[in-house]
């Protein structure tokens, strides 16, 4: 846990968001600035920076990140029509929060390529 970080607190129960699942490893909870009918942020319990600092020893975690994705949208409906997981990494990515998360967009036709 990093005292500063806005999604360690989040992990941590102490600043409140609405979780659509939650397991050893990770959770998942609703992003607060939704860019899709479905927006959800899936983010790994452990404090990593971004995707540049991800390790061997993470290469599991990066698996259950896909299979957690497959599964939320499945319960929420919009599997079957499709969705996109994204991770933006680094300033040129468009990454603004500083603890690694991956989006989970659905429930509309999302355009390609992103802005
Ligand atoms: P990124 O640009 O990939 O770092 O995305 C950070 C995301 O976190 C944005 O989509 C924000 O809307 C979202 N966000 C910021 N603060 C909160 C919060 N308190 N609860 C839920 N989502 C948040
Ligand atoms: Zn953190």
């Amino acid at each position: 846990m990093e005292s500063d970080c806005l999604f360690c607190k989040i992990v941590a129960g102490e600043i409140p968001a609405t979780i659509h699942y939650d397991d050893e490893k990770l959770i998942v909870f609703e992003d607060i600035d939704p860019k899709a009918p479905h927006h959800l942020l899936i983010v790994p319990k452990k404090h990593i920076r971004s995707a540049v600092e991800l390790t061997e020893q993470d290469n599991e975690l990066v698996g259950h990140i896909y299979q957690v994705a497959a599964k939320v949208a499945t319960d929420m409906g919009f599997a079957d029509a499709g969705f996109r997981v994204v991770n933006n990494c680094n300033e040129d990515g468009g990454q603004v929060v500083w603890h690694i998360h991956f989006h989970l967009l659905g429930g509309r036709k999302l355009t390609w390529p992103p802005g």
